[in-house]
């Protein structure tokens, strides 16, 4: 339905009608092909920063076309803006202004990237108001974006640089297909940690990743997407979905475990099968999840209590198995949701359950620190799978079509790319993060 409307309202005769009417074109997303330019045309760099060189050195190796300071009259694939030695809020003006003129000359598709560092309560008033005051401005400039394309940040700690591994890896991830959906977002980099693959195509060569919850959905988009960056993916779902499960692993010489991640040894369980029938376990997507949606003044203890089990209770349990066996290098990605974050109507179980999540990944960063891993989440907006068919269709339209700029549900495999980036180790030095792919909505499920 989603996918005919947007046919109709970008082609020929119904293309121009829909534009007499007024009515919203949800344009094409540029998504992630393995044979697709890393962009659609030339990378404009402006501002200033340490390492600036670098990263200019660093794109020219990745075959872009990088202009400094002055693009002509080139129309632009990318505009990287380096904001992170300004001190002032005046100082935004130059570059904002400057931006604003590229921002013109962006092709469908295009991306704006802009890179800061972190405000921390030592700053000085006016330092820590320059750089929050960019984390408003890059927002905005990504509701204001057209023809699928999208404004993000990098955000830097103290200490790491715009060359450092993530901060690099977090680049080519916003550049890319991989993050069509993610929308007015920001990575933080928090430590110069990461190792870049040999093979920008093959992020996860080596790699053991077990998925939950894979049947269908999300899960299924996940085990596919893992499998062709190069891991070996091993597959869970309940029992019952065997028949689902077995098909998806068919696809992608997956393994598969019927188990369900409720069960009190389900940690130890996932341990067992990788690392028995695959030599180690080198990630693990707690994807497995369920909805039961009542307002509160309606809920039940079997709904609630079912979610939080689900959701939140199981992930904690494994978790803790996967910490007490020391698994080196171990990297969570688990999945949260737009509702954990905004809160949704008749959500109160799901969005604690996806608080929760929230709140476990900040706390559990040092804790997979401590063994080389890492911890991170991604949080879904409006995503077209089974589960959010069950939304009624009034409901459904309506939250595909007020994401400002990109104005449509994503797709389960927007969800799979940042989860395959976040858990690769090029992105160790973004322990901690919670992303959102949500196409700058506030609805979701
Ligand atoms: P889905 O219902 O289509 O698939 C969920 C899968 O998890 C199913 O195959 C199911 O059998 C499995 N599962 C459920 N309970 C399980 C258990 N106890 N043990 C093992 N497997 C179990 O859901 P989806 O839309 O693909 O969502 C996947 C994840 O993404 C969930 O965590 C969900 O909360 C999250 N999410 C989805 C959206 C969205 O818009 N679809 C938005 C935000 C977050």
């Amino acid at each position: 339905m989603a996918d005919k409307y947007m046919e109709l309202v970008n082609t020929g005769l119904t293309k121009k009608l829909a534009t007499m009417l007024g009515l919203p074109r949800p344009p094409r997303l540029r998504r992630y092909s393995p044979d697709a330019a890393l962009l659609p045309g030339p990378v404009l760099i402006l501002g200033a920063s340490a390492k600036a060189q670098d990263l200019s050195d660093t794109l020219v190796s990745w075959g872009l076309d990088v202009r400094r300071h002055d693009a002509g009259d080139a129309k632009l694939g990318a505009l990287v803006l380096l904001l992170d030695e300004l001190e002032r809020p005046t100082d935004l003006s130059p570059l904002m202004l400057a931006a604003g003129q590229a921002v013109r000359k962006l092709l469908p598709g295009a991306r704006v990237v802009a890179i800061s560092r972190e405000t921390t309560d030592e700053d000085a008033p006016a330092l820590a108001a320059v750089r929050q005051g960019i984390d408003g401005a890059v927002r905005s400039l990504g509701r204001e974006m057209r023809g699928g394309a999208t404004a993000n940040g990098i955000v830097l700690a103290e200490g790491t640089h715009v060359a450092s591994p993530s901060a690099l890896a977090a680049v080519r991830f916003f550049f890319s297909g991989r993050s069509a959906y993610v929308d007015g977002q920001f990575l933080n980099v928090r430590t110069n940690d990461g190792v870049l693959p040999a093979d920008f195509a093959k992020p996860l060569a080596g790699k053991v990743a077990v998925v939950t919850g894979a049947a269908r959905g999300i899960g299924a988009a996940i085990a596919k997407t893992l499998s062709r960056d190069g891991a070996q993916v091993v597959v869970v779902d309940m029992p019952q979905a065997g028949e689902a499960l077995a098909k998806v692993a068919n696809s992608i010489g997956a393994t598969t475990l019927q188990l369900d991640v409720t069960a009190p040894d389900a940690g130890q369980q996932i341990m067992d099968h990788a690392i028995g029938r695959h030599g180690s376990l080198d990630l693990v997507v707690h994807n497995a999840g369920i909805t039961r949606d009542k307002l509160l003044a309606n809920m039940d203890a079997g709904r609630w209590d079912s979610v939080i089990a689900v959701n939140i209770a199981s992930q904690l349990r494994m978790n803790e198995a996967f910490l007490a066996a020391k698994l080196p290098g171990l990297r969570i990605v688990s999945l949260a949701s737009t509702s954990g974050i905004a809160g949704n109507r008749g959500q109160t179980n799901y969005a604690a359950s996806k608080g929760g999540v929230i709140g476990m990944v900040h706390s559990s960063a040092k804790l997979f620190a401590e063994i080389g891993g890492s911890i991170t989440a991604v949080a879904p907006g409006f995503i077209e799978t089974e589960m959010t068919a069950k939304i009624p269709l009034g409901t459904r339209t309506v939250a595909r079509m007020v994401l400002p700029s990109l104005m449509q549900g994503g797709l389960p495999v927007d969800v799979a790319e940042a989860i395959s980036f976040l858990g690769s180790d090029a992105a160790a030095g973004l322990n901690g993060q919670v992303l959102r792919v949500c196409g700058q909505s506030l609805v979701g499920a």
